[in-house]
C-alpha cells in the first residue's frame, strides 16, 4: 500500500469540508433571517447540526464539534418544548463560530505523517534457535518457501555468538535449550538489556504454563506459540514482527451517509495497513460485505434511508456474517441509546466526534482481536473438514474420500495414457476374533500396525484408506512399467511375514486381498472399481484366506453361483442329497480304532459332490447351518443306532458344529434330548468345536459347553492351535481332547516349526490331562514323530480317508478285537 503525498490528500478533504461549512453557514442565516421559524425549520436546522457534531474534530475543527452539539441539545429541547423563538439567540453564537472559521480561513494544521522506511534485504534475515533439528529444518523449510534468509542455531551459545556480528530482523526461539529449562527466555532478556531497538523475538514452546509465558513476555517477547505449531500462524507472526504490519492488511467496511466524512476516516485508516471500503447507502451493504469480506463494520448510527440499528439488524440475519463485529459511530452521548444499539446488532460503541488517531487506535485493536478469532474459526472449520475426509483411528483417509479419489483418478486415467490404476481392497484375517480374545485396545492396536506396514509400500503417488473396521484400500496409481501388479501384491502381503507384537504378545496377522484393475480405455465407473474390488476379496477369504486374488469376470460368476448354491441347499435336506462319511481315529501306532469322526457330503443332481468347505461357510451366512446341524445329529445317531442293531460294537463318534448355532438356546435344549430318541447313550457322541469359537470369551460359549458336557456329550478342540485361546481361558473349559490342525502335522520332523509346535501343544495336553490326537497325518514319518513325542491318536490318510458307512462297519467289524473308548 502507498500513499503518496498523504498531507496533500488530507488537505482536499479539509478544504472541501471548510466549504460545506461556507454552505451551513449560508443556509442557516437564511432561515434565521424570517420572523419566525416553522417546527420543520427547526428540524431541518438539528439535521445540518447533527452532522457537524459528529464531523468537526475529525478534521481538525473540534470547536466545531464541540459548539454544534451544544446547539442541537438545545435545538432538541425547543422541539419538545414547542418554543422555537428562543433558538435564534443559540444558533446566531454558533453561526458566529463558524464564520470565524471561515472568515479567517485559517493554516490547515500540518497533519504528522511519518514516512515509512522502505524495507531492505535484511529484513528477511531470520534466526532460528531449536535443538530438536527434525522441527528445525522443517521451519526453516518453509520460512525459506517465503523467501526468508533462516540461520539455523540449536544452542545459545551459538546464537549469542552470532547476534552480536549481524543483527537479525526477527528471532524466532525455543525456550527449553541445551543449557536450561528456561535457557531461551534468560537470552532475550540479557540481549534486550544491549541491543536497541530490541529484535522482535517470537517464542515456541511445548511449555504452556502461566509463568513461562509471564517470563517470556517481560522478556519481551512479540508473540508467544505453543508446539505443535500452527506453520500459517508462525508465518503470519513473523510477518508482523519483520513487516511491522499485518500478514496481508484488515479490511473494515465503514457505513456512513457522509461521504466525505468517510474519506476522511478511511484516509487515517490506510495508514495503519487497514484496507477500508466505504458504503454510502445502507442498501447496498450487504452485498459489499460478501463481495469486500470485513473483518469489522464501521457503522453510522444515523442515516436518513435505514438507521444504523435497522441495518445492523439486517445484517445480523446472515449466519456467516454472524461473527464480524460491528462498531457504532454517533454523537449518541445517552448511555441507554447506546446499550440499545449494542443490544440489538452491535458489538462496541464509539462516539463521535471521533479524532482520526483515535479511530485508528480503537479499529486496530478489534480488527486484530477479529482476526485472531477468524483464524480460530479457520483452523476449527479445517479441522471438521479434515475429519469428515479422515478415520480418528488411524488417522488415514476414509470411505468418502476413496470414492472421491477413485472419481478423479479415473477421470484423470481416461484422460491420460499410461497409467497403471488399481484399488487393493483388504481385510484382516479373523479380525474379530483377534479382537474377542485379545480385547478391543489389542484390536485398535493391531489397526494401527496394520496401517503403518502399508504405508510403508506406497509411494508418493499412492493413497491408502480405512474403510472402517479391519478394512483397507490402497489405490496404486503408477506410470505404466514402474510396477508390476503381480509384484507389488506380493510385496504386500510379505509384509505380513513377521510377526506383531501386541503388548506382550507376539502374533501373526495376516491379510487378504482383493484387487481390481483398471483397464485402460474402458469405460470403468468407480461404482464398479469398488465392486469389483469387493468381489475379489470375497474370493480371496474363500481362497483360505492370507492371499490376494485379482478380480476376474469369472468371480462374478462364482458370486452368483454361491447365491444359487445357498438356494440349492435350503433343499438339499428335502431332497435326501446330504450324507455322512465317517473318518476314524487310530491310536498312534495305527493299530487300534479309536473312535470317528462324521464329515458332511453333499450330492448335487447336477454338479456332484460338493466339499463342506464350500457350502458350510454359505451355510453359515444363513440360517441353514442350524437346519443342517440337527440333520447331521439325527442321520448320525440314527446310524449309530442302525450299527447297533446289527450287533457291532459302535466306537464313539465325533459331530462338528459351528459357533452360530450354540447361540441359540432352544437348539442346545432340543440336541442334547436327540441320542435318547435312538435309544443310545450321550457318550457315545463327541462334540466337536474349533478353538476359533472356544476363545471367544463369550458367556454364551462357556454356557453352551457346560450343558453339552452335563448332557453327557465330551467335547473335543479342533483345528487347535489357530484360535489364539489363552491357557487360562483353556483350563476353564470341561475339554476331552485336543485335535492339532492339520497345518501343524505336515512335514514333521523335517519341518522344525510345526515340529516345536506340535510338541508343545503334546505338552500342553500332557499339563491339562488332555488326550492329544493329530489329524491330516498323511506319512509314515508323520506318524512315526507323532507316536515318539507321546501324542496319543492319529487321523488322516495315512491310516484312512473318511469313509461311506458300509466301509465304515466293514472297518469297525475287522477291529472289533480291539476297539478302545476315547
Ligand atoms: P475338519 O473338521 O477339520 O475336518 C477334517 C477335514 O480334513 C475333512 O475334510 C477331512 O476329509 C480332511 N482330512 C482328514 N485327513 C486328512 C489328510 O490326511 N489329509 C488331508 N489333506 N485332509 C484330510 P472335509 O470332510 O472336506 O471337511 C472340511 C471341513 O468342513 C471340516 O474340517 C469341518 O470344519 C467342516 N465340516 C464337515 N462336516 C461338517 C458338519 O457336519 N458340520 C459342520 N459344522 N462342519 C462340518
Ligand atoms: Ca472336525
Ligand atoms: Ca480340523
Amino acid at each position: 500500500m502507498r500513499i503518496k503525498n498523504t498531507e496533500g490528500d488530507f488537505g482536499a478533504i479539509r478544504r472541501r469540508f471548510i466549504k460545506r461549512l461556507k454552505g451551513v453557514y449560508k443556509d442557516i442565516t437564511a432561515l434565521l433571517k424570517q420572523d419566525t421559524l416553522s417546527r420543520e425549520d427547526v428540524e431541518n436546522i438539528r439535521n445540518i447540526i447533527h452532522k457537524l457534531a459528529g464531523s468537526g474534530a475529525t478534521f481538525g475543527f473540534s470547536g466545531i464539534s464541540l459548539g454544534a452539539s451544544y446547539c442541537e441539545d438545545y435545538l432538541v429541547r425547543a422541539l419538545n418544548e414547542e418554543n422555537f423563538k428562543s433558538v435564534k439567540p443559540q444558533l446566531t453564537t454558533f453561526l458566529s463560530v463558524i464564520g470565524e472559521l471561515i472568515e479567517f480561513h485559517p493554516d490547515e494544521p500540518v497533519l504528522e505523517v511519518k514516512p515509512r522506511m522502505p524495507l531492505s534485504r535484511e529484513a528477511k534475515h531470520v534466526y532460528l534457535l531449536e535443538d530438536d533439528h527434525e522441527l528445525a529444518g522443517y521451519i526453516a523449510g518453509e520460512l525459506l518457501l517465503d523467501d526468508y534468509q533462516v540461520v539455523l542455531f540449536s544452542s545459545v551459545a551459538e546464537i549469542n555468538e552470532a547476534v552480536y556480528k549481524v543483527l537479525p530482523a526477527a528471532i524466532i526461539a525455543d525456550i527449553i535449550l541445551p543449557e536450561g529449562s528456561e535457557a531461551g527466555i534468560d537470552w532475550v532478556n540479557a540481549i534486550n538489556k544491549v541491543i536497541k531497538p530490541p529484535i522482535p523475538v517470537i517464542f515456541i514452546s511445548e511449555k504452556g504454563d502461566f509463568n513461562t509465558r509471564l517470563n517470556a513476555v517481560r522478556a519481551g517477547a512479540d508473540y508467544y506459540l505453543k508446539k505443535p505449531l500452527i506453520m500459517k500462524q508462525l508465518k503470519q507472526a513473523l510477518y508482523e514482527s519483520v513487516y511491522k504490519k499485518p500478514y496481508t492488511p484488515y479490511r473494515v467496511m465503514l457505513i456512513d451517509d457522509d461521504q466525505l466524512l468517510a474519506e476522511a476516516f478511511k484516509l487515517d485508516l490506510l495508514h495503519h495497513d487497514i484496507n477500508v471500503t466505504i458504503v454510502t447507502e445502507p442498501f447496498n451493504a450487504v452485498e459489499e460485505i460478501e463481495r469486500f469480506k470485513p473483518e469489522l463494520i464501521l457503522l453510522d448510527l444515523y442515516m436518513p434511508s435505514c438507521n444504523g440499528i435497522e441495518l445492523g439488524q439486517i445484517i445480523r440475519q446472515w449466519p456467516e456474517f454472524a461473527s464480524i463485529p460491528i462498531v457504532f459511530m454517533s454523537v449518541e452521548r445517552d448511555v441507554r441509546k447506546q446499550l440499545d444499539a449494542i443490544r440489538l446488532a452491535g458489538d462496541d460503541f464509539l462516539v463521535k466526534p471521533i479524532e482520526p488517531w483515535q479511530l485508528s487506535v480503537q479499529v486496530l485493536a478489534r480488527v486484530r482481536r477479529a482476526r485472531m478469532i477468524n483464524f480460530y474459526q479457520e483452523e476449527l472449520a479445517t479441522e471438521i473438514a479434515h475429519q469428515k475426509i479422515h478415520d480418528q483411528l488411524t488417522g488415514l483417509p476414509n470411505r468418502n474420500y476413496m470414492e472421491l479419489k477413485i472419481h478423479e483418478l479415473l477421470s484423470d486415467a481416461k484422460l491420460t495414457k499410461g497409467k497403471l490404476l488399481a484399488l487393493l481392497w483388504m481385510d484382516i484375517d479373523n479380525f474379530s476374533h483377534l479382537n474377542d480374545v485379545l480385547g478391543h485396545k489389542a484390536g485398535d492396536q493391531i489397526i494401527i500396525d496394520v496401517a503403518n506396514r502399508l504405508s510403508s509400500v506406497l509411494s508418493n503417488s499412492d493413497s491408502l484408506c480405512r474403510l472402517g473396521g479391519d478394512e483397507y484400500a490402497i489405490l496404486l496409481n503408477r506410470e505404466n512399467g514402474q510396477v508390476d501388479i503381480e509384484t507389488f501384491c506380493k510385496e504386500v502381503m510379505a509384509l505380513f511375514v513377521a510377526p506383531f507384537k501386541i503388548g506382550s504378545e507376539t502374533l501373526r496377522v495376516t491379510l487378504s486381498m482383493g484387487v481390481s484393475l483398471y483397464v485402460e480405455g474402458a469405460d470403468t465407473t468407480a461404482h464398479e472399481i469398488i465392486k469389483a474390488g469387493d468381489i475379489a476379496l470375497y474370493h480371496a477369504k474363500l481362497a483360505g484366506r492370507n492371499n490376494y486374488v485379482l478380480f476376474s469376470e469369472k468371480m462374478a460368476e462364482r458370486l452368483s453361483r454361491n447365491l444359487w448354491l445357498e438356494s440349492e441347499l435350503r433343499r438339499s435336506i428335502d431332497k435326501d442329497q446330504l450324507d455322512l462319511f465317517y473318518q476314524p481315529k487310530f491310536s498312534a501306532d495305527g493299530k487300534q480304532l479309536v473312535g470317528a469322526e462324521a464329515l458332511l457330503r453333499w450330492h448335487h443332481p447336477e454338479i456332484g459332490l460338493i466339499s463342506p468347505e464350500e457350502f458350510i461357510p454359505i451355510a453359515e451366512r444363513s440360517s441353514l447351518i442350524t437346519d443342517i446341524a440337527y440333520w447331521v445329529m439325527n442321520s448320525c445317531c440314527y446310524q449309530i443306532n442302525v450299527w447297533k442293531e446289527q450287533g457291532v460294537c459302535v466306537p464313539p463318534i465325533a459331530i462338528n458344529l459351528s459357533a452360530r448355532e450354540l447361540e441359540d438356546p432352544d437348539f442346545l435344549n432340543d440336541i442334547v434330548v436327540i441320542p435318547e430318541r435312538y435309544n443310545i447313550a450321550p457318550g457315545a457322541l463327541q462334540i466337536e468345536l474349533t478353538e476359533r469359537t472356544v476363545a471367544k470369551q463369550d458367556s454364551f460359549i462357556v454356557n453352551a459347553l457346560n450343558r453339552l458336557t452335563s448332557a453327557g456329550f465330551s467335547i473335543a478342540i479342533d483345528d487347535f492351535g489357530t484360535g489364539y485361546s489363552s491357557l487360562k481361558n483353556l483350563q476353564q473349559m470341561p475339554i476331552s481332547l485336543l485335535k492339532i490342525d492339520r497345518s501343524f502335522v505336515i512335514n514333521v520332523p523335517e519341518d522344525k516349526g510345526n515340529s516345536s509346535i506340535t510338541e508343545t501343544i503334546v505338552r500342553l495336553g500332557e499339563k491339562m490331562a488332555v488326550d492329544v490326537l493329530a489329524e491330516g497325518v498323511e506319512t509314515e514319518a508323520e506318524a512315526a514323530f507323532l507316536q515318539e513325542i507321546g501324542c496319543q491318536y492319529i487321523q488322516g490318510f495315512l491310516y484312512s480317508k473318511p469313509l461311506q458307512s458300509s466301509n465304515f462297519l466293514e472297518l469297525i467289524k475287522s477291529h472289533a478285537s480291539g476297539i478302545e473308548i476315547v
